[in-house]
């Protein structure tokens, strides 16, 4: 009988240790890299719950009364990788092919013409018609149309190299600003760079957020973003996606329809908080009415400058929409002072003379370019290489 006491009593020891083993936790760390976003999520206003810097919410300290072993905890969440993305620079020569692939149509029409025997008035309109059509603008293909004239007459002999340099010469000419096409990220005070991302909703407004944040951060800047578009339900967790990726934090909030102005605020003060290097927020681009855009990015706009300045408003337009985007980027213009053009979907259209169009019209340069849906499918615009892709250089 003892003995048989005896072997319950181990029995009931050994299966007692194999079920506290059970609930240790493996690794002993219950952390979520990369999901401040999530935290903040739950209230947006209380961005000093997360640590600062590399958007890092850890749980909650364990009760001191208990044990450790014993306590059930959270599932842990695997550490998502962190994706490396490449820097900006030199992405335009990189995706020139995709450029040419959509614009060579247009450059090689002008070429052909321009290369004719005799250049008769027809053929000077058929010239004024192919610019026209890739979305020049009228007034700028019939400048266009005149310069080449000239040129013609002045150089005289037209071999097939030189055909081209003169179009190459002039259509950098009319692509060409004085203004800078860098964009203004650096700290500044003591305080990080806020970018305001503005447009029409299906631009490609809240994918040129992401893509930025992703360029800002290949190219060693820290990024806080704020899903200020509170409008489209989709928005912020498309932002919360990319920024994951990259570890960048996202502000936004938990209730659709929010006010954008205080997702912006909070994202600055966040930004701020943790010495991030930029701060990019992506707005709502409902075009209902100018005064009720002007009332919400103006409110925006001013509850950050609470805080600090705005560094940079940047339009995000649609390559593929000709003349109807072009009256839309017109009213934001009047609305926000546009200091930068984001021309998005270049890949998809043949008309990339809306690169001209766009900057006679709003005075303000393209500095950005969308060359496709991928991650790294933005990069910073650079004349000669556009104009060398509509040649077919
Ligand atoms: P938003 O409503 O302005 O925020 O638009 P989204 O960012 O949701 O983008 C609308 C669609 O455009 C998405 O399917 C994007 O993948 C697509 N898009 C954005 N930029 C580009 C681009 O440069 N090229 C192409 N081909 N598609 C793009």
């Amino acid at each position: 009988m003892e003995y048989i006491i005896l072997i319950v009593v181990l029995a009931v020891l050994i299966l007692g240790v194999g079920g506290t083993m059970l609930l240790r936790p493996r690794g002993g760390r219950a952390v979520r890299r990369g999901r401040a976003g999530a935290d903040l999520k739950a209230g947006t206003g209380t961005g000093a719950s997360t640590e600062s810097g590399g958007g890092t919410a850890t749980a909650a300290p364990p009760r001191p009364s208990a044990p450790p072993a014993e306590r059930p905890t959270a599932p842990t969440v695997p550490e998502p990788t962190l994706e490396k993305p490449p820097p900006s620079a030199g992405r335009m020569v990189r995706l020139r092919a995709r450029l040419a692939r959509s614009q060579s149509g247009f450059g090689s029409a002008l070429l052909s013409l321009l290369s004719r025997d005799r250049l008769d008035d027809d053929t000077w309109d058929e010239i004024e018609e192919v610019l026209i059509t890739a979305d020049v603008g009228v007034t700028p293909a019939r400048q266009i149309v005149s310069d080449l004239k000239t040129r013609v007459k002045v150089e005289g002999t037209r071999t097939p190299d030189e055909v081209r340099a003169m179009l190459r010469a002039e259509l950098l000419g009319q692509v060409e600003t004085e203004a800078s096409r860098a964009l203004r990220t650096q700290r500044h005070e003591g305080r990080p760079a806020v970018l305001l991302v503005v447009g029409v909703n299906g631009t490609g407004k809240t994918t040129t957020a992401g893509k930025l944040a992703r360029s800002l951060v290949g190219d060693g800047e820290t990024v806080v973003l704020g899903a200020a578009d509170t409008f489209r339900a989709a928005a912020a967790d498309q932002l919360q996606t990319w920024g994951d990726r990259v570890g960048a934090q996202v502000v936004r909030s938990e209730k659709e329809g929010a006010d954008p102005a205080s997702v912006a605020f909070e994202a600055v003060s966040q930004g701020i908080e943790s010495e991030a290097d930029v701060v990019l927020i992506d707005t709502a681009g409902r075009l209902h009415t100018k005064t009720g855009l002007m009332d919400e990015l103006g409110k925006v706009k001013r509850v950050i400058e609470k805080r600090t300045s705005v560094d940079e408003v940047l339009l995000v337009l649609d390559a593929t929409t000709g003349q109807n985007g072009l009256r839309q980027a017109r009213v934001f213009a009047e609305v926000v002072d546009v200091s930068g053009i984001v021309l998005t979907k270049l890949d998809g259209t043949a008309k990339g003379g809306i690169v001209i169009a766009v900057q006679r019209e709003l005075g303000v340069p393209v500095k950005l370019v969308g060359l496709g849906e991928g991650p790294d499918d933005l990069a910073p615009f650079e004349p000669a290489a556009f104009i060398d892709a509509i040649l077919g250089e």
